[in-house]
């Protein structure tokens, strides 16, 4: 199969007519062998009603359906589990994407080699104040702390070879660093493309201001975990014990001050409280350590690695 086209969608019954029928435009005029997987994410609309119907007068046209509405990335995943196609291209249901950019993005899989190629949105049709402003500083910090150098990690429309997606878990709200994600696991061929962006026709978004502290916090969340999810001793422990150190030398000096001079009063001073709190901090970040290995330790997938053979080995 030459291409999956995966859409997360979530109330978009207005749009899902028109993006099927622009999509299947597209894939028939290039001749490409296909499959559309619209993953349907709890909607409460009649989004799934039209799944249903539609993927009976097309067989290429699939449905997953959630029971409740469980985030863009958990629709992403399934339809990552599910894909079959040799080139997997992601897009958003509300058509501001474009169809029209299939055939370029998987030319530029299959053609320039890319693992990985991410849509940028230069001209974006969204509003400024509430969506590009901040995305411009979600993009930098990304940029900076990844090493990545995308304009647009966020972009809806991205095209994957498929073993990436097959060795990459998206959880919580993490379709927005995915690239992240894609060089974690070793794929470091990552491309860029610019892409039509259109306003939204129909419906609304659905994300809210909610997504800028989430976004932050998901973002240290995953550069914790590339750098030290599987050694996070070598983390806590070092910062554990640098916080007990400065504790333990405040507390001898203070002591020496205290033997040597009568009148000096340990209570009075508020290094003497400072010193006692660094070396509690020092010892909880280190425990802290201990646990986390353990949990490293009993995760099903510490001996998870991506790899080819020769000879079916
Ligand atoms: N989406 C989803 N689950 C959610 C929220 C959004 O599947 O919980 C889908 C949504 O239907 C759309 C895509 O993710 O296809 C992008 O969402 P939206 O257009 O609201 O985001 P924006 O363009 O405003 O960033
Ligand atoms: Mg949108």
């Amino acid at each position: 199969m030459d291409v999956s086209i995966v859409v997360p969608l979530f109330n978009e019954d207005e749009s899902l007519p028109e993006l099927c029928a622009w999509i299947e435009k597209v894939v028939s005029d290039h001749q490409l062998s296909y499959e559309v997987i619209l993953v349907d994410d709890g909607s409460t609309d009649d989004s799934w009603a039209f799944i249903e119907n539609k993927s009976r007068e097309n067989p290429h046209i699939k449905g997953i359906k959630f029971q409740r509405n469980y985030g863009k990335s958990a629709a992403l995943n399934e339809g990552f589990k599910a894909a079959q196609g040799d080139v997997v291209i992601t897009m958003d249901a509300d058509m501001q994407d474009s169809p029209d950019e299939i055939p370029a993005l998987r030319k530029m899989i299959l053609d320039e080699g890319f693992d990985m190629v991410s849509g940028w949105k230069k001209k974006r049709y969204d509003n400024t104040l509430t969506k590009n402003l901040p995305s411009k500083l979600f993009n930098a910090v990304a940029r900076a702390n990844s090493g990545i150098q995308l304009h647009d990690f966020n972009c809806g429309l991205k095209a994957y070879k498929r073993k990436v997606v097959k060795s990459i878990e998206v959880y919580g709200e993490m379709h927005r660093y995915i690239p992240i994600l894609a060089k974690g696991s070793g794929f470091r061929k990552i491309g860029e493309k610019v892409v039509e962006h259109r306003p939204r026709k129909y419906g609304v978004t659905k994300f809210g201001w909610q997504r800028f502290v989430n976004g932050f916090l998901d973002l240290a969340t995953i550069l914790f975990l590339g750098k030290f999810g599987k050694r996070p001793m070598q983390f806590f422990g070092l910062l554990g014990t640098v916080f007990f150190l400065i504790g333990l030398g405040s507390s001898i000096y203070l002591i020496i001050a205290k033997l040597v001079s009568v009148d000096f009063s340990l209570t009075n001073r508020p290094g003497f409280y400072i010193a006692l709190t660094t070396m509690i901090i020092g010892m909880q970040l280190f425990l802290t350590g201990f646990m986390s290995e353990l949990i490293a330790r009993n995760a099903p997938e510490r001996n998870s690695y991506l790899i080819e053979s020769t000879a079916g080995l």
